[in-house]
Protein backbone atom coordinates (compact mmCIF):
# COMPACT_ATOMS: atom_id res chain seq x y z
CA UNK A 1 0.00 0.00 0.00
CA UNK A 2 1.18 3.57 -1.32
CA UNK A 3 0.84 5.76 1.87
CA UNK A 4 0.04 9.67 1.81
CA UNK A 5 2.43 10.58 4.65
CA UNK A 6 5.37 8.24 6.64
CA UNK A 7 5.57 10.10 9.75
CA UNK A 8 9.26 9.38 11.59
CA UNK A 9 8.97 9.62 15.31
CA UNK A 10 5.53 9.02 17.19
CA UNK A 11 5.88 11.95 19.48
CA UNK A 12 3.39 14.81 19.66
CA UNK A 13 4.93 16.63 17.04
CA UNK A 14 4.36 13.24 14.08
CA UNK A 15 1.13 12.84 16.51
CA UNK A 16 -0.79 15.83 16.31
CA UNK A 17 0.49 16.07 12.07
CA UNK A 18 -1.04 12.24 12.00
CA UNK A 19 -4.36 12.97 13.56
CA UNK A 20 -4.81 16.48 11.29
CA UNK A 21 -3.70 13.85 8.37
CA UNK A 22 -6.53 11.54 9.13
CA UNK A 23 -9.02 13.84 9.73
CA UNK A 24 -8.32 14.94 6.00
CA UNK A 25 -9.15 11.62 4.54
CA UNK A 26 -5.10 10.93 4.41
CA UNK A 27 -3.32 7.88 5.27
CA UNK A 28 -0.06 7.82 7.68
CA UNK A 29 2.68 5.16 8.33
CA UNK A 30 4.73 6.57 11.82
CA UNK A 31 7.91 4.78 12.36
CA UNK A 32 9.36 5.34 15.87
CA UNK A 33 12.81 3.70 16.64
CA UNK A 34 12.08 2.94 20.60
CA UNK A 35 9.72 0.10 22.07
CA UNK A 36 7.14 2.74 22.77
CA UNK A 37 5.17 5.70 21.05
CA UNK A 38 4.65 9.38 22.50
CA UNK A 39 7.97 10.25 22.57
CA UNK A 40 9.58 12.24 25.40
CA UNK A 41 6.31 12.59 26.72
CA UNK A 42 5.83 8.90 27.53
CA UNK A 43 4.52 7.96 30.49
CA UNK A 44 4.21 4.54 32.01
CA UNK A 45 1.80 2.91 34.45
CA UNK A 46 3.33 1.71 37.33
CA UNK A 47 0.78 0.09 39.75
CA UNK A 48 -1.47 3.53 39.16
CA UNK A 49 1.66 5.56 39.01
CA UNK A 50 1.90 7.55 35.72
CA UNK A 51 6.09 8.17 35.63
CA UNK A 52 7.43 10.47 33.09
CA UNK A 53 10.58 8.61 32.33
CA UNK A 54 11.83 11.27 29.84
CA UNK A 55 11.56 14.45 32.89
CA UNK A 56 8.63 15.76 34.36
CA UNK A 57 6.23 17.00 31.95
CA UNK A 58 3.15 20.12 33.18
CA UNK A 59 1.28 21.00 30.89
CA UNK A 60 0.62 24.75 30.58
CA UNK A 61 -0.61 27.12 27.75
CA UNK A 62 -2.05 30.63 27.84
CA UNK A 63 -3.89 30.03 24.10
CA UNK A 64 -7.50 28.29 24.29
CA UNK A 65 -7.19 27.16 20.85
CA UNK A 66 -4.06 24.78 22.32
CA UNK A 67 -6.00 23.72 25.53
CA UNK A 68 -9.00 22.89 23.94
CA UNK A 69 -7.21 21.08 21.29
CA UNK A 70 -5.23 18.81 23.72
CA UNK A 71 -8.46 18.29 25.95
CA UNK A 72 -10.13 16.83 23.23
CA UNK A 73 -7.64 13.96 23.90
CA UNK A 74 -7.81 13.50 27.69
CA UNK A 75 -9.54 15.02 30.73
CA UNK A 76 -6.84 17.41 32.91
CA UNK A 77 -6.67 17.74 36.38
CA UNK A 78 -6.04 21.23 38.55
CA UNK A 79 -2.41 20.31 39.37
CA UNK A 80 -0.31 23.66 39.67
CA UNK A 81 3.78 23.37 39.40
CA UNK A 82 4.55 24.59 42.95
CA UNK A 83 8.45 23.64 43.04
CA UNK A 84 10.82 24.49 45.76
CA UNK A 85 13.92 24.25 46.29
CA UNK A 86 16.56 22.93 49.05
CA UNK A 87 19.69 25.02 49.42
CA UNK A 88 21.66 22.82 52.16
CA UNK A 89 19.55 22.61 55.07
CA UNK A 90 17.19 25.52 54.34
CA UNK A 91 14.11 25.07 51.98
CA UNK A 92 12.76 27.99 49.81
CA UNK A 93 9.37 28.66 47.69
CA UNK A 94 10.43 28.57 43.63
CA UNK A 95 9.65 30.65 41.82
CA UNK A 96 11.30 33.62 43.42
CA UNK A 97 8.71 35.33 45.35
CA UNK A 98 7.73 36.81 48.26
CA UNK A 99 7.53 33.96 49.97
CA UNK A 100 11.10 32.87 49.18
CA UNK A 101 12.00 36.32 50.03
CA UNK A 102 10.52 36.66 53.76
CA UNK A 103 12.13 33.09 54.42
CA UNK A 104 15.55 34.36 53.52
CA UNK A 105 15.68 37.87 55.06
CA UNK A 106 12.62 37.17 57.54
CA UNK A 107 11.03 40.09 56.21
CA UNK A 108 7.34 40.50 55.20
CA UNK A 109 6.47 43.54 52.47
CA UNK A 110 7.28 43.93 48.95
CA UNK A 111 8.89 47.04 49.63
CA UNK A 112 11.15 45.48 52.18
CA UNK A 113 12.42 42.43 49.34
CA UNK A 114 12.65 45.17 46.66
CA UNK A 115 14.84 47.48 49.30
CA UNK A 116 17.10 44.74 49.92
CA UNK A 117 17.61 43.30 46.73
CA UNK A 118 18.33 46.92 45.56
CA UNK A 119 20.69 47.37 48.00
CA UNK A 120 22.59 43.92 47.84
CA UNK A 121 23.11 44.80 43.70
CA UNK A 122 24.05 48.37 44.74
CA UNK A 123 26.74 47.06 46.92
CA UNK A 124 27.87 44.87 44.25
CA UNK A 125 28.59 47.73 41.71
CA UNK A 126 28.46 45.88 37.96
CA UNK A 127 27.95 47.99 35.23
CA UNK A 128 28.71 45.42 32.21
CA UNK A 129 28.23 41.88 33.27
CA UNK A 130 31.11 40.04 31.59
CA UNK A 131 29.69 36.29 32.73
CA UNK A 132 26.58 34.52 33.60
CA UNK A 133 27.72 35.01 37.61
CA UNK A 134 28.05 38.91 37.01
CA UNK A 135 24.19 38.70 34.80
CA UNK A 136 22.75 36.90 37.63
CA UNK A 137 24.05 39.36 40.33
CA UNK A 138 23.26 42.26 39.18
CA UNK A 139 19.41 40.85 38.50
CA UNK A 140 18.58 39.54 42.11
CA UNK A 141 21.82 40.47 44.18
CA UNK A 142 23.70 37.91 46.12
CA UNK A 143 21.25 35.73 48.34
CA UNK A 144 19.58 34.73 45.73
CA UNK A 145 22.39 33.73 43.42
CA UNK A 146 24.49 32.32 45.90
CA UNK A 147 21.45 30.25 47.46
CA UNK A 148 19.00 29.01 44.55
CA UNK A 149 21.21 29.90 41.09
CA UNK A 150 24.58 29.34 41.40
CA UNK A 151 24.89 25.74 41.92
CA UNK A 152 21.93 24.61 39.88
CA UNK A 153 23.43 26.49 36.90
CA UNK A 154 26.59 24.88 37.36
CA UNK A 155 25.27 21.66 37.85
CA UNK A 156 22.88 22.10 34.37
CA UNK A 157 25.31 23.33 32.42
CA UNK A 158 28.29 21.36 34.34
CA UNK A 159 30.50 24.59 34.07
CA UNK A 160 31.37 27.33 36.74
CA UNK A 161 28.94 30.35 36.07
CA UNK A 162 31.73 32.64 35.84
CA UNK A 163 32.55 30.66 32.44
CA UNK A 164 29.34 30.67 31.28
CA UNK A 165 28.25 33.38 29.03
CA UNK A 166 25.88 36.15 30.23
CA UNK A 167 22.96 35.84 27.47
CA UNK A 168 22.32 32.30 29.12
CA UNK A 169 20.04 34.52 31.33
CA UNK A 170 18.67 37.57 30.28
CA UNK A 171 15.72 38.23 32.76
CA UNK A 172 15.46 36.40 36.08
CA UNK A 173 11.54 37.14 36.87
CA UNK A 174 10.84 38.09 40.51
CA UNK A 175 7.89 38.00 41.58
CA UNK A 176 6.66 40.24 44.71
CA UNK A 177 3.46 38.70 45.51
CA UNK A 178 2.44 35.54 47.61
CA UNK A 179 2.15 33.67 44.71
CA UNK A 180 3.93 29.62 44.39
CA UNK A 181 2.43 29.13 40.95
CA UNK A 182 5.62 28.57 38.42
CA UNK A 183 4.25 29.40 35.28
CA UNK A 184 2.30 32.81 34.38
CA UNK A 185 0.00 30.38 31.88
CA UNK A 186 -3.60 31.07 31.67
CA UNK A 187 -4.19 26.99 31.66
CA UNK A 188 -2.51 24.38 33.56
CA UNK A 189 -2.52 21.14 34.62
CA UNK A 190 -2.05 17.37 34.08
CA UNK A 191 -3.51 14.71 31.70
CA UNK A 192 -5.69 12.39 34.40
CA UNK A 193 -4.94 9.57 31.73
CA UNK A 194 -1.18 10.17 30.97
CA UNK A 195 0.28 11.54 28.20
CA UNK A 196 0.46 8.13 26.24
CA UNK A 197 -3.25 7.53 26.35
CA UNK A 198 -3.51 11.08 24.52
CA UNK A 199 -0.45 10.12 22.08
CA UNK A 200 -2.89 6.46 21.53
CA UNK A 201 -5.60 8.51 20.74
CA UNK A 202 -4.09 11.30 18.33
CA UNK A 203 -2.12 8.44 16.48
CA UNK A 204 -5.75 5.94 16.62
CA UNK A 205 -6.12 5.16 12.90
CA UNK A 206 -2.64 5.28 11.45
CA UNK A 207 -0.39 2.31 11.17
CA UNK A 208 2.26 2.22 13.43
CA UNK A 209 5.72 0.12 13.58
CA UNK A 210 7.84 0.71 16.74
CA UNK A 211 11.54 -0.44 16.86
CA UNK A 212 12.39 1.05 13.38
CA UNK A 213 15.07 2.98 12.59
CA UNK A 214 13.79 5.11 9.81
CA UNK A 215 17.48 5.32 8.88
CA UNK A 216 18.14 1.73 8.89
CA UNK A 217 15.46 1.18 6.23
CA UNK A 218 15.39 5.04 4.70
CA UNK A 219 14.76 3.76 0.94
CA UNK A 220 12.50 1.41 1.18
CA UNK A 221 10.54 3.34 4.12
CA UNK A 222 10.18 6.49 1.95
CA UNK A 223 9.38 4.59 -0.92
CA UNK A 224 5.90 3.68 1.05
CA UNK A 225 4.69 7.64 1.09
CA UNK A 226 4.29 9.97 -0.96
CA UNK A 227 5.60 12.44 1.34
CA UNK A 228 7.65 12.29 4.77
CA UNK A 229 7.19 14.35 7.79
CA UNK A 230 10.40 13.66 9.76
CA UNK A 231 10.89 14.66 13.70
CA UNK A 232 14.13 13.09 14.13
CA UNK A 233 17.63 14.70 14.35
CA UNK A 234 17.74 17.57 11.66
CA UNK A 235 21.93 16.88 11.34
CA UNK A 236 21.21 13.26 11.27
CA UNK A 237 18.63 13.50 7.87
CA UNK A 238 21.93 15.17 6.07
CA UNK A 239 24.35 12.36 6.96
CA UNK A 240 26.39 14.91 10.27
CA UNK A 241 27.45 16.74 6.89
CA UNK A 242 28.60 19.77 8.16
CA UNK A 243 29.33 18.05 12.10
CA UNK A 244 27.26 17.22 14.53
CA UNK A 245 24.72 19.55 16.13
CA UNK A 246 25.10 19.89 20.25
CA UNK A 247 22.94 19.32 22.84
CA UNK A 248 22.60 18.97 27.39
CA UNK A 249 21.55 15.94 28.13
CA UNK A 250 19.82 14.22 31.29
CA UNK A 251 20.10 11.32 33.10
CA UNK A 252 17.10 9.91 35.23
CA UNK A 253 17.70 7.36 37.93
CA UNK A 254 14.31 5.98 39.06
CA UNK A 255 13.67 4.24 42.54
CA UNK A 256 10.56 2.50 43.93
CA UNK A 257 10.41 3.66 47.66
CA UNK A 258 7.97 1.83 49.96
CA UNK A 259 6.71 4.92 51.77
CA UNK A 260 3.60 6.90 50.83
CA UNK A 261 4.92 9.92 50.69
CA UNK A 262 8.53 10.99 50.37
CA UNK A 263 9.44 14.54 49.77
CA UNK A 264 5.94 16.07 49.87
CA UNK A 265 5.83 17.88 46.01
CA UNK A 266 6.28 16.94 42.77
CA UNK A 267 9.50 18.27 42.33
CA UNK A 268 12.08 19.61 44.92
CA UNK A 269 15.48 21.61 43.09
CA UNK A 270 18.59 20.91 45.26
CA UNK A 271 20.56 24.13 44.53
CA UNK A 272 24.01 23.47 46.23
CA UNK A 273 26.74 22.24 43.83
CA UNK A 274 27.67 19.14 46.59
CA UNK A 275 24.00 17.09 45.81
CA UNK A 276 25.11 15.65 42.49
CA UNK A 277 21.80 15.86 41.13
CA UNK A 278 19.62 18.95 40.56
CA UNK A 279 16.28 18.05 41.02
CA UNK A 280 14.25 14.85 42.25
CA UNK A 281 10.59 14.28 41.04
CA UNK A 282 8.06 12.29 42.72
CA UNK A 283 6.06 11.30 40.15
CA UNK A 284 2.49 10.70 42.21
CA UNK A 285 2.10 14.17 43.27
CA UNK A 286 1.40 15.00 39.92
CA UNK A 287 -2.64 13.03 40.29
CA UNK A 288 -2.47 13.40 43.65
CA UNK A 289 -1.71 9.71 44.38
CA UNK A 290 -2.93 7.84 47.61
CA UNK A 291 -0.85 4.79 46.74
CA UNK A 292 0.89 2.88 49.84
CA UNK A 293 4.44 3.69 47.82
CA UNK A 294 5.97 5.66 45.83
CA UNK A 295 8.67 6.29 42.90
CA UNK A 296 11.32 8.97 42.37
CA UNK A 297 13.40 9.89 40.06
CA UNK A 298 16.97 11.82 40.40
CA UNK A 299 18.11 14.10 37.32
CA UNK A 300 21.38 14.43 36.68
CA UNK A 301 22.67 17.11 34.19
CA UNK A 302 25.09 15.54 31.51
CA UNK A 303 27.38 16.23 28.85
CA UNK A 304 25.61 15.11 25.66
CA UNK A 305 27.87 12.65 22.92
CA UNK A 306 26.53 10.95 20.02
CA UNK A 307 24.41 7.73 20.68
CA UNK A 308 22.91 9.30 23.83
CA UNK A 309 19.50 11.13 24.62
CA UNK A 310 19.71 14.16 22.96
CA UNK A 311 17.29 16.93 25.42
CA UNK A 312 17.94 20.36 24.42
CA UNK A 313 19.61 22.09 21.79
CA UNK A 314 22.51 24.57 22.67
CA UNK A 315 21.50 28.21 21.22
CA UNK A 316 25.22 29.45 21.29
CA UNK A 317 26.32 31.24 18.32
CA UNK A 318 28.43 27.76 17.27
CA UNK A 319 24.93 25.34 17.17
CA UNK A 320 22.77 28.28 16.16
CA UNK A 321 24.81 29.26 12.48
CA UNK A 322 25.05 25.22 12.13
CA UNK A 323 21.70 24.90 12.68
CA UNK A 324 20.97 27.59 10.07
CA UNK A 325 22.94 25.65 7.48
CA UNK A 326 21.04 22.64 8.08
CA UNK A 327 17.64 24.18 7.68
CA UNK A 328 19.17 25.73 4.26
CA UNK A 329 19.41 22.08 3.01
CA UNK A 330 15.86 20.99 5.03
CA UNK A 331 14.39 23.69 2.86
CA UNK A 332 15.27 22.52 -0.32
CA UNK A 333 14.83 19.06 0.15
CA UNK A 334 11.80 17.58 -1.23
CA UNK A 335 8.48 15.68 -0.51
CA UNK A 336 10.19 15.98 3.26
CA UNK A 337 9.03 18.46 5.64
CA UNK A 338 11.41 18.70 8.72
CA UNK A 339 9.24 19.51 12.51
CA UNK A 340 9.30 18.91 16.07
CA UNK A 341 12.35 19.46 18.39
CA UNK A 342 14.77 17.53 16.84
CA UNK A 343 13.78 18.48 13.17
CA UNK A 344 14.07 22.01 14.01
CA UNK A 345 16.75 22.00 16.39
CA UNK A 346 14.48 24.21 19.04
CA UNK A 347 13.50 24.26 22.37
CA UNK A 348 10.04 23.59 22.02
CA UNK A 349 7.02 23.49 25.28
CA UNK A 350 4.46 20.90 24.63
CA UNK A 351 1.86 23.98 24.04
CA UNK A 352 4.35 25.08 21.12
CA UNK A 353 4.91 21.67 19.05
CA UNK A 354 1.42 21.27 19.00
CA UNK A 355 1.23 24.83 17.57
CA UNK A 356 4.11 24.33 15.27
CA UNK A 357 2.14 20.59 14.20
CA UNK A 358 -1.23 22.73 13.40
CA UNK A 359 0.38 25.19 11.42
CA UNK A 360 2.06 22.55 9.35
CA UNK A 361 -0.78 20.33 8.52
CA UNK A 362 -2.63 23.58 8.36
CA UNK A 363 -0.75 24.48 5.33
CA UNK A 364 0.13 21.22 3.94
CA UNK A 365 -3.66 19.56 3.87
CA UNK A 366 -5.43 22.78 3.32
P1 LIG B 1 10.03 13.87 20.67
O1 LIG B 1 9.10 13.67 21.80
O2 LIG B 1 11.48 13.75 20.94
O3 LIG B 1 9.62 12.86 19.51
C1 LIG B 1 10.50 12.52 18.45
C2 LIG B 1 10.44 11.03 18.26
O4 LIG B 1 11.18 10.68 17.10
C3 LIG B 1 11.08 10.25 19.42
O5 LIG B 1 10.16 9.32 19.93
C4 LIG B 1 12.29 9.56 18.78
O6 LIG B 1 12.56 8.31 19.34
C5 LIG B 1 11.82 9.45 17.35
N1 LIG B 1 12.93 9.33 16.40
C6 LIG B 1 14.05 10.10 16.34
N2 LIG B 1 14.85 9.67 15.34
C7 LIG B 1 14.23 8.61 14.76
C8 LIG B 1 14.58 7.73 13.70
N3 LIG B 1 15.74 7.87 13.05
N4 LIG B 1 13.72 6.75 13.37
C9 LIG B 1 12.55 6.59 14.03
N5 LIG B 1 12.18 7.38 15.06
C10 LIG B 1 13.01 8.39 15.42
N6 LIG B 1 7.21 20.75 27.80
C11 LIG B 1 6.18 21.29 28.50
O7 LIG B 1 5.26 21.86 27.92
N7 LIG B 1 6.15 21.18 29.87
C12 LIG B 1 7.12 20.56 30.59
O8 LIG B 1 7.04 20.48 31.82
C13 LIG B 1 8.23 20.00 29.85
N8 LIG B 1 9.23 19.37 30.51
C14 LIG B 1 10.29 18.89 29.80
C15 LIG B 1 11.32 18.26 30.50
C16 LIG B 1 12.42 17.78 29.82
C17 LIG B 1 13.53 17.10 30.58
C18 LIG B 1 12.51 17.96 28.42
C19 LIG B 1 13.72 17.51 27.66
C20 LIG B 1 11.47 18.55 27.72
C21 LIG B 1 10.35 19.02 28.39
N9 LIG B 1 9.27 19.59 27.71
C22 LIG B 1 8.23 20.12 28.43
C23 LIG B 1 9.24 19.64 26.23
C24 LIG B 1 8.53 18.43 25.58
O9 LIG B 1 9.22 17.25 25.93
C25 LIG B 1 8.52 18.61 24.04
O10 LIG B 1 7.78 19.75 23.69
C26 LIG B 1 7.92 17.44 23.24
O11 LIG B 1 8.19 16.18 23.78
C27 LIG B 1 8.45 17.50 21.81
O12 LIG B 1 7.82 16.53 20.99
P2 LIG B 1 8.50 16.12 19.61
O13 LIG B 1 7.53 15.24 18.89
O14 LIG B 1 9.02 17.30 18.91
O15 LIG B 1 9.82 15.31 20.02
Amino acid sequence: MMYDYLIVGAGLFGAVFAHEAKKHGKSCLVVEKRNHIAGNIYCKNVDGIHVHQYGAHIFHTSDRKIWDYINQFSEFNNYINSPVAIYKDELYNLPFNMNTFSKMWNIQTPAQAKAKIAEQIADLGITEPKNLEEQALSLVGTDVYEKLIKGYTEKQWGRSCRELPSFIIRRLPLRFTYDNNYFNSRYQGIPVEGYTAIVEKMLSGADIRLNTDYFAHKEELSALAHKTVFTGMLDEYFGFCYGSLEYRSVRFEEERLECDNYQGNAVVNYTDREVPYTRIIEHKHFTFGTQPFTIISREYSSEWKPGIEPYYPINDAKNSALAAKYQELAAKAERVIFGGRLGNYKYYDMDQVIAAALDCADAELS
